[in-house]
């Protein structure tokens, strides 16, 4: 019994194409929502009206307004597009009008 080349092992199809599976899943569904939410609410900040283009959407962010990222309603009621530094503020404002006011 000689040990050949063969002994390297090597992902299965099967376990390759799982791992692609997800890794595409996590990937489509992150991605998706941004999409959908740009389509309904349009590549403009929310707070600022700041209005985004190819060059830079990528600062474009989706915040979800009930702070549940896995609350991705189609409607996209959930779903507010802010700018990075608007999104920011409303995290920083939220928690900090919270632990000031005890209450809505
Ligand atoms: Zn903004
Ligand atoms: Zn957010």
């Amino acid at each position: 019994m000689a040990r050949g080349p063969k002994t390297v092992k090597l992902p299965s199809a099967e376990e390759a194409a799982a791992l692609l599976k997800k890794m595409r899943g996590e990937v489509d569904s992150n991605s998706n929502y941004r999409t959908k939410s740009l389509k309904i609410h349009g590549p403009v900040c929310a707070k600022c009206g700041r209005e985004f283009d190819a060059a830079n959407l990528n600062q474009l962010t989706v915040h979800h307004k009930d702070g549940n990222h896995h609350n991705n309603p189609p409607d996209g009621c959930n779903w507010e597009n802010l700018c990075i530094h608007c999104h920011e503020d409303e995290h920083s404002r939220d928690l900090l009008g919270d632990y000031i006011s005890g209450k809505e």
